[in-house]
């Protein structure tokens, strides 16, 4: 669709992924095959020249996945983007596209935790360096960049802290200092925060979340703001083999096109169970970037455009409390991963940041009695009257 740029949020939802069927099918058919014949060897060689738009081979590229990705690169207004296998496969993708030995990169110390564990584990052995600092603060930032840093890597809000960084203002250091700033932004899709447009050179989410939103795939992808990082980052998911499927691919298409309506109505459950849990006599604090008394309520309001669906917060009674609140839910999931249809409740500490030194917690405000709450899109009365049961059974 030529005009797509100019179409409203909601209706690129529908209608940005549309592809040329000969059918004229309504949903984008799944071309389920590893590779493409060519007419000729002519023309054979004008796809690997890069001189056709011809396919030539699934893990190279899909018309099924070129959909996904010509749909969100659109949403987040950027220039391309390239699916992946999981979230994970985006983060590895990245680090490969943009560091080599002797760099260094900044990160957010809430970040994810896989995305720091294979920093640490993997890319470390190839003498990439890391720090992990509390990117809320701009000028931690500018204090940790070293000659050899190349990369801010952000994540905004933090997994699961619910700690928002400025990425604006992420931006005018990256530019400075001449960094590549990658914005994971899984927490809040492109429905309610669009980091290319505060000044983002790459952004990349776990499908798998909001983005697909019904628990059934895992996905990853990333879209660059320019031609220039496109072609450096292509070419490292290719080589690494972390591509879509097409299926994945399908489903995604599928999910996305509620993206909005799921993303709404989670939101304003959340709203609600914030100030539920925030006024329950047996909460010590909820961090919530909906709730005033978050620290950083303003910068909330200013670069996104809502405060999702993602609770964390703790009891008075710590660890031992929050055990019983999670051993007791029955509407809500004890399980890890978020932005699906269904609420699902985990503890951070011993299971998605589990791999982290009780230290790196600690500086990364991960208690260990710290809950995280992903607010699904049932009735908002049957997810509070569930905490409220589970509740008075401390
Ligand atoms: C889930 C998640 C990832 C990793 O994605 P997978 O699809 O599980 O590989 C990365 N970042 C954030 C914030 C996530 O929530």
């Amino acid at each position: 669709m030529d005009n797509s740029k100019k179409l409203g949020f909601n209706s690129l939802l529908i209608h940005a992924g549309a592809i040329d069927d000969q059918y004229g099918s309504a949903t984008v058919p799944i071309y389920q095959t590893s590779t493409f014949g060519f007419p000729n060897v002519d023309e054979g060689a004008k796809c690997f020249a890069g001189e056709s738009d011809g396919y030539i081979y699934t893990r190279i590229g899909n018309p099924t996945i070129s959909a996904l990705e010509k749909q969100v690169a659109i949403l987040e207004n950027g220039f391309g983007a390239i699916a992946t296998a999981s979230g994970m496969g985006a983060v590895s993708t990245i680090y490969m596209a943009l560091l080599q030995s002797g760099d260094h990169m900044i990160s957010t110390n809430a970040v994810y935790g896989p995305s720091r564990g294979i920093m640490e584990s993997f890319f470390a052995k190839f003498g990439v360096e890391s720090s992990y600092i509390s990117t809320s603060n701009p000028e931690n930032i500018v204090k940790a960049i070293k000659p050899n840093t190349k990369v801010l890597y952000i994540e905004t809000p933090t997994n699961p802290t619910m700690e928002l960084t400025d990425i604006k203002a992420c931006a005018r250091i990256a530019k400075e200092h001449n960094l590549v700033l990658v914005v994971d932004n899984t927490f809040s899709s492109p429905y309610l925060q669009r980091p290319i447009d505060l000044g983002a050179d790459i952004v990349f989410h776990s499908l798998t979340k909001f983005i697909n939103g019904h628990a059934d795939i895992v996905g990853g992808i990333i879209i660059t703001k320019n031609e220039e990082l496109y072609k450096k980052v292509r070419p490292a998911m290719v080589n690494l083999g972390c591509n879509m499927d097409p299926h994945q691919a399908y489903l995604v298409i599928r999910g996305l096109k509620t993206l909005a309506i799921r993303v709404e109505r989670a939101q304003e459950n959340a709203i609600k169970v914030a100030d539920y849990l925030e006024n329950h006599p047996k909460i010590a604090w909820v961090k919530y970037p909906g709730l005033k008394s978050h620290p950083q309520y303003n910068l909330a309001q200013e670069q996104m455009h809502g405060p999702g669906a993602m609770i964390s917060f703790e009891l008075k009674g710590g660890l031992p409390a929050g055990k019983v609140l999670m051993n007791n839910v029955k509407l809500a999931m004890l399980a890890v991963s978020l932005g699906g249809v269904e609420t699902l409740i985990q503890h951070p500490a011993s299971m998605t940041h589990s791999k982290l030194s009780k230290e790196a917690r600690e500086k990364a405000n991960i208690t260990d009695g710290l809950v995280r709450f992903a607010v699904g899109i049932e009735d908002v009365e049957d997810i509070i009257a569930d905490l409220d049961q589970a509740l008075a059974k401390i």
